[in-house]
């Protein structure tokens, strides 16, 4: 699995490349920034796995940061671990009920930092695999909330549809027969045909734009999502 993205926001400038370098050690692809408008844009940008957040922040605090990612659902399933000095407890509480993943209080163990951050970033992949968070490219198939958002925007899938693409995306490089995409979204009483799936999978390629092409056909089998 390729190694997770980091952003980080902090203002003070050691912290910051104390943490940059920590992850940076442990092999995660890290962004630093030190306030939370650029936070926020980054978010939005790059989708990071994971969210690293400072709550004294100059300009605008770490707790309207966290809010407004918890509020976006392009971004809201991205983890957070907030940064808090001693004394913002309250804070800490309104972060978690916010969404917030976990807090460390300043200062830290470098150590503890890393082993804060596998154990958010372990638990969100294990999440994902119950609530079903998939991510691909531009896409992201959430099936907790049928929902699927490509290149930021909603996309309204029907039914089937979305059944299909969560079908694939949840076996990438995997060849799907018709018959075997058949046996897997056809509902009680509601049969579904292979010619049916040929013509829904038309129409998903359709809503689903350049993402589409994510969906390959494997002549005279099946289809197949790209790896
Ligand atoms: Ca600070």
């Amino acid at each position: 699995m390729a190694k997770a993205r980091i952003l980080v926001v902090e203002d003070e400038k050691d912290i910051l490349d104390l943490i940059e370098m920590n992850l940076e050690r442990e092999g995660y692809k890290v962004k630093c920034v030190e306030n939370g408008e650029d936070c926020i844009k980054a978010a939005r940008e790059k989708l990071p796995d994971l969210i690293i957040l400072d709550l004294m922040l100059p300009g605008m605090d770490g707790l309207d940061v966290c809010r407004i990612i918890k509020n976006d659902s392009k971004t809201r399933h991205i983890p957070v671990i907030m940064l808090t000095a001693k004394g913002e407890e309250s804070d800490v509480i309104t972060g978690l009920e916010m969404g917030a993943d976990d807090y460390m209080t300043k200062p830290f163990s470098p150590k503890v930092l890393i082993a804060r951050v596998k154990a958010v970033l372990r638990k969100v992949s294990m999440a994902s695999g119950d609530e079903g968070v998939i991510r691909k490219k531009d896409l992201i198939i959430d099936q907790g909330r049928r929902e699927v958002i490509c290149k930021g925007k909603k996309i309204d899938l029907t039914f089937t549809e979305f059944e299909l693409l969560y079908l694939f995306s949840r076996r990438p490089g995997w060849v799907f027969t018709r018959n075997q995409i058949v046996q897997a979204v056809k509902g009680d009483g509601y049969p579904v045909t292979e010619r049916a799936v040929d013509v829904q999978i038309v129409g998903l390629r359709k809503k689903l734009g350049e993402s589409g092409e994510l969906i390959e056909t494997i002549r005279g089998v099946g289809y197949r999502f790209k790896d």
